[in-house]
């Protein structure tokens, strides 16, 4: 066993200076990182506890109608404030449907946004080729079991997928991750956090070195009647997305005023389907302007030799996850 130093880091600048040393760790809850140490999968050398930072656990309104969720709130407790469950009922929604209750209540907002991907390939180290890994050592998920991997934005160094629910509804909310780090503060927006895999599988956000998650903002809610997360999987609970649709809407009667969508399961980030978006806008709503909508969400993805079936689940959970957001009933005929 490797030996580890542990810090616990009583504020902000100690825990930053703290991080710059090199093979530092953040930890807050812990629930993914301590698996993936345990599997000899990540190794650092120190772990900067941030667990007793004060402010980063609490959620409050911003003055723009807003809000701010600190990174050390747990997603039980996210999913379940009051805030959250009447303004933003698609984040509230897509927190429950993450891991377990006993998972919910240890697990931390900023920690959900650096879950890593849960290609099998990558947690076991009995494979030698994994490129987020082991950076140049290939990818065996491209020619072994890739049923559970991308169909948009993939690359020829990893076809991972990001495995988050909350970070799926973020990207539909548009929200704004804000972070510290040795040269200030920045405000990201989520769009941006997470990085496709390119050439660089190993790394999957665009945090720099010693930067701290530390909030994220909501912008005001415009979408608490009209919202619904969709997250279908191989089992009723305690599983990944297949595929998960975030759907959020503004509705004037029947038409459609806005519409935002997001899919998860499906690429190394939440995956925006803004084609569908802008179909869908200013337009009635209609079984065949909304199965329009979802074909052309799924226009450029590039499937796997297991997984083609999430192009047809991914239209048929948007249309589904659509019409719960706007509360009519239909389907995929
Ligand atoms: Fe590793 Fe990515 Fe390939 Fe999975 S898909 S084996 S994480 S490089």
């Amino acid at each position: 066993m490797d030996p580890i130093s542990y810090e616990r880091a009583a504020d902000l600048n100690g825990a930053l200076r703290s991080a710059q040393q090199p093979g530092s760790m953040y930890i807050g809850g812990g629930t993914n990182l301590l698996d993936l140490m345990k599997g000899g999968v990540t190794r650092p050398v120190r772990l900067v506890d941030i667990t007793r930072i004060g402010g980063l656990d609490t959620i409050a309104t911003l003055p723009d109608g807003g809000l701010r969720i600190g990174a050390l709130v747990r997603n039980s407790d996210a999913a379940n404030h009051a805030l959250i469950r009447e303004r933003y009922p698609l984040l509230s929604q897509a927190f429950l449907a993450g891991a377990s209750p006993q998972l919910r209540n240890m697990a931390t907002v900023g920690g959900n946004l650096m879950q890593r991907t849960r290609c099998p390939y990558f947690y076991d180290t009995a494979f030698a080729q994994c490129n987020k890994r082991l950076p140049g050592s290939g990818c065996a998920a491209i020619e072994g079991l890739n049923r559970t991997h991308a169909i948009f934005g993939a690359s020829s160094q990893c076809i991972a997928v990001n495995p988050s629910d909350m970070n799926v509804a973020l990207a539909a909310l548009d929200a704004v991750v804000r972070v510290h780090g040795p040269n200030g503060e920045r405000a990201v927006p989520i769009g941006e956090f997470h990085r496709l895999p390119g050439d660089r599988p190993d790394i999957d956000t665009t945090l720099q070195m010693a930067e701290l998650i530390t909030a994220v903002d909501l912008p005001p809610p415009l979408f608490s009647e009209h919202a619904h997360y969709l997250k279908v999987r191989d089992r009723a609970s305690y599983a990944f997305a297949l595929v998960s649709v975030a759907a959020a809407l503004q509705m004037e009667g029947s038409t459609v005023r806005s519409a935002r969508i997001a899919l998860g399961g499906v690429a190394h980030k939440p995956w925006r389907a803004i084609a569908a978006e802008r179909m869908l806008t200013g337009h009635a709503l209609t079984d065949a302007n909304l199965r329009e909508a979802a074909s052309s969400a799924v226009s450029d993805a590039r499937p796997q030799r297991d997984n083609a079936f999430k192009v047809e689940l991914a239209q048929r959970t948007i249309v589904r996850a659509v019409n719960q957001a706007a509360g009519r009933t239909g389907g995929f005929a």
